[in-house]
């Protein structure tokens, strides 16, 4: 079989020979995990010239994060290089001099087009072998709509609009939001249609995150998505009413259950209304998709086991093949807490993950089993909220709904395992982690409703 692959290859390209560099470790993708990894290892001694990571993104690592919060904002907008991994946690900012003065080689710009982990090397899209003793995958994910129609769902194959001839994903005022490229296009259609109408599909993260960033930035905005609320997923239908009342405080109209059928365009291809499954029609300046994202796991298909969608890795966050581990938004990894393998979306577990998985490359011994307990945020208008754990079993709301304190807890088999807060100060996060992380008995649900977030103290 790879002997085939190189012959195919050989005659495309004729490049496969090419003599290459070897490193002893080989990160492939550039974001967040490659950031905080890039960090443990130089904290951990690696020497010059041992360590490789390869990007398609023309950038240094950088906390993704920020794109759909201070990136969007009308005033004093975050830009690179303020942004660089890893000031999200309050540490050293790595600019490119960082990685240079460390030794660290960084090729920006260069996708890696093929895996081989039998000879343990990899081809990049400028046709050079690179090989490694360790590689760690890093590479993310790309939005839904990156897909082949044939694998999308009715209610996003109207997105790609083949069979007229238009591909929506280019339509110019069409917007996704995963890179700075993204985020950049975003702000230009955002700035130019200032008191347009804004139709943002998709009611999960990017959905809620850029609806608020719109409405900062002068849009009428109107969110479209197939669930009867928002972030359905984890919220409860008492938080997800919060927070859509919230919103539509500030002006922004809900389409529920619905997904979209079509588009209109102008003349001049841009999107001028958005057609929807229940026959209605939104006129439509911008559009901004967030739709759900797919884990970056093509280049080991067939090569690694995969499960959840995503590179199936241990508690060292080791892959099949002993050479290979994974982090990140690609990695399907044992969520102890939870006594399940999952594939978590979010910064917290990318960063973590990356520090551990360099001390189980370096200190195998020593390194344990990864720990994570699951936490998810975000911030909109003048919202924040926390969420720890797992969102399973039965649900007790607490605090003031009406007020901008509140909060929930989930009881698993009478033991808490996730917790919600919005509003919070840094302690009363604190408290609600390390209680959701001891997952201790509830005996009475009626009691731990009324003491709320004082029950996370008192754990
Ligand atoms: P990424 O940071 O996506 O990095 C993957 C890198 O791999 C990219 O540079 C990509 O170009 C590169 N790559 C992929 N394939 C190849 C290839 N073949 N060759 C070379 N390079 C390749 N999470 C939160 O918890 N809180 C938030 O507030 C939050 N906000 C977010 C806002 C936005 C706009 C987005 C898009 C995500 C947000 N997330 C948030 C999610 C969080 O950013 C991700 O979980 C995190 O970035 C995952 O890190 P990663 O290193 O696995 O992937
Ligand atoms: P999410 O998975 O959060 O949300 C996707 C949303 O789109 C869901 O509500 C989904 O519904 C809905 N949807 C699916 N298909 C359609 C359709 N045809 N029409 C309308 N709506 C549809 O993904 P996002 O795109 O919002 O975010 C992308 C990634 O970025 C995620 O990994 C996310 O974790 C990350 N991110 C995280 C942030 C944070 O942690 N604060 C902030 C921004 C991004 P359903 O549930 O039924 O599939």
């Amino acid at each position: 079989g790879l002997n085939c692959i190189y012959t195919r290859r050989e005659k495309e390209g004729g490049v496969q020979h090419q003599m290459g560099r070897a490193f002893v470790y080989v990160i492939i993708g550039g974001g967040v995990a490659a950031g905080y990894a890039a960090h443990e290892f130089v904290q951990a001694g690696v020497s010059s010239g041992e360590l490789c990571i390869i990007s398609e993104e023309p950038v240094a690592p950088y906390e993704r994060p920020a794109l759909s919060k201070g990136y969007l904002l009308p005033e004093a907008p975050a830009r690179l290089p303020s942004f660089h991994c890893c000031v999200g946690t309050n540490g050293e900012r790595l600019a490119p001099k960082w990685y240079n003065e460390n030794g660290i080689e960084l090729i920006l710009g260069t996708r890696v087009k093929s895996a081989d982990v039998r000879r343990k090397t990899l081809l990049t899209a400028t046709g050079e072998t690179i090989s490694y003793k360790y590689l760690i995958v890093a590479t993310g994910a790309r939005h839904t709509v990156d897909l082949p129609t044939s694998e999308l769902t009715p209610g996003l194959k109207a997105l790609k609009l083949e069979e007229f001839g238009v591909n929506t994903l280019d339509a110019p005022n069409v917007c996704y939001l995963r890179d700075v490229a993204d985020a950049d296009r975003l702000v230009d259609v955002m700035q130019s249609r200032s008191g347009g109408q804004a139709v943002v599909i998709g009611g999960g993260y990017i959905g809620m995150e850029c609806a608020a960033s719109l409405v900062i930035n002068n849009l009428n905005v109107t969110m479209v998505f197939p669930e009867a609320q928002c972030m359905a997923r984890l919220f409860t239908p008492k938080i997800a009413a919060f927070y859509e009342e919230f919103y539509q405080s500030k002006g922004v109209k809900f389409v529920k259950g619905t997904v979209l059928t079509s588009f209109d365009f102008n003349s001049d291809g841009k999107v001028c209304a958005v057609n929807l499954r229940d026959g209605s029609k939104l006129p439509a300046d911008m559009v901004v998709v967030g739709i759900g994202i797919r884990p970056n796991t093509s280049l080991f298909e067939g090569q690694l086991t995969m499960e959840k969608g995503g590179i199936k890795v241990n508690g060292k966050m080791q892959s099949s093949n002993s050479s290979v581990y994974a982090i990140g938004d690609v990695a399907a990894f044992p969520v102890k807490i939870v006594g399940e393998t999952r594939r978590l979306e979010h910064v917290d577990s990318a960063r973590r993950a990356a520090r551990h998985v360099v001390s189980a490359i370096i200190e195998p011994e020593k390194a344990g089993e990864f720990d994570y307990l699951p936490f998810f945020y975000s911030r909109v208008f003048t919202l924040s909220w926390q969420f720890y754990g797992d969102n399973a079993g039965e649900v007790v709301h607490f605090g003031n709904f009406s007020g901008n304190t509140f909060g929930a807890y989930w009881m698993n088999k009478s033991h808490l395992v996730g917790s919600f807060l919005e509003g919070g100060t840094k302690e009363q996060y604190e408290a609600l982690a390390q209680a959701t992380r001891l997952k201790p008995k509830i005996e009475d649900f009626a009691e731990l409703e009324s003491q709320g977030l004082e029950y996370a103290f008192n754990v």
